[in-house]
């Protein structure tokens, strides 16, 4: 028999989102508790006391943000962002308020539930990517919870796609990611028209530029993905 797992808290309105994100995660052996609004949702936190939150931003009456605004007052448990506006602004203001991560609608089960286990594996200290302090590795610096990156201790400037391709290379420990894997957990959408796993070429290349000297850390596995030198 196994043991459940942690306890997410599902704060969405759309009664179908909440029960194929509930069928998944409790398939995962995650215990599942959902709230309809914000006011609510505010409530059962309190109550149910999650491990992990997952946040539409928009609901009724008061939103995602708000939400977050006022729970991070009073607790720093993880908080996944689910947003339907692809905008920076969006993105950008939701990680200032304390969200821990973020997808985009539509998003796929599998790409949720790996930006889940990724967050309580962080929380739960299993990895050194806690978000508190900077990771390094070789010369690269990262500073997870301030979306940072510093090469030989000088700034360098990701987007946010080649930002999240660095964090789940290193999330992987020097694990080989297959370009289907990153496309799928970075873009969402794997059968995209627009987007193939050349992006995923593209993105990479543009992230070796970016890491100068630190650039060979990232190699490429012929016909199949990328991996990251941890020391
Ligand atoms: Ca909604």
């Amino acid at each position: 028999m196994t043991a459940l797992r942690e306890k997410i808290l599902v704060i969405e309105d759309e009664k179908d989102l909440v029960r194929l994100i509930r069928y998944n995660l409790e398939k995962e052996k995650f215990r599942v508790v959902s709230a309809g609004d914000a006011e609510s949702g505010l409530v059962l936190a309190r109550k149910a006391k999650p491990d992990l939150i997952i946040l539409d931003i928009m609901l009724p009456k008061m939103d995602g943000l708000d939400f977050l605004r006022n729970f991070r007052k009073e607790s720093q448990v993880p908080v996944v962002l689910l947003t339907a506006k692809r905008s920076e602004l969006d993105r950008i203001l939701g990680l200032k308020l304390g969200a821990d991560d973020y997808v985009v609608k539509p998003f796929s089960v599998g790409e949720l539930h790996a930006r889940v286990e990724a967050l309580l594996r962080r929380s739960n200290g299993q990895v050194n990517v806690d978000g508190k302090k900077p990771v390094l590795v070789g010369a690269i610096e990262v500073d997870f919870e301030r979306h940072e990156v510093k090469v030989k201790g000088k700034a360098t400037s990701l987007t946010p796609k080649e930002f999240e391709l660095l964090r789940l290379l290193i999330e992987a420990k020097g694990k080989v990611l297959s370009r289907d894997q990153l496309l799928e957990r970075i873009w969402g959408h794997g059968k995209d028209m627009e987007i193939d796993t050349r992006t995923v070429d593209q993105h990479i290349a543009r992230l070796r530029h970016k890491l100068k000297a630190e650039a060979t850390r990232i190699s490429t596995v012929t016909n199949f993905g990328y991996q990251i030198k941890m020391n």
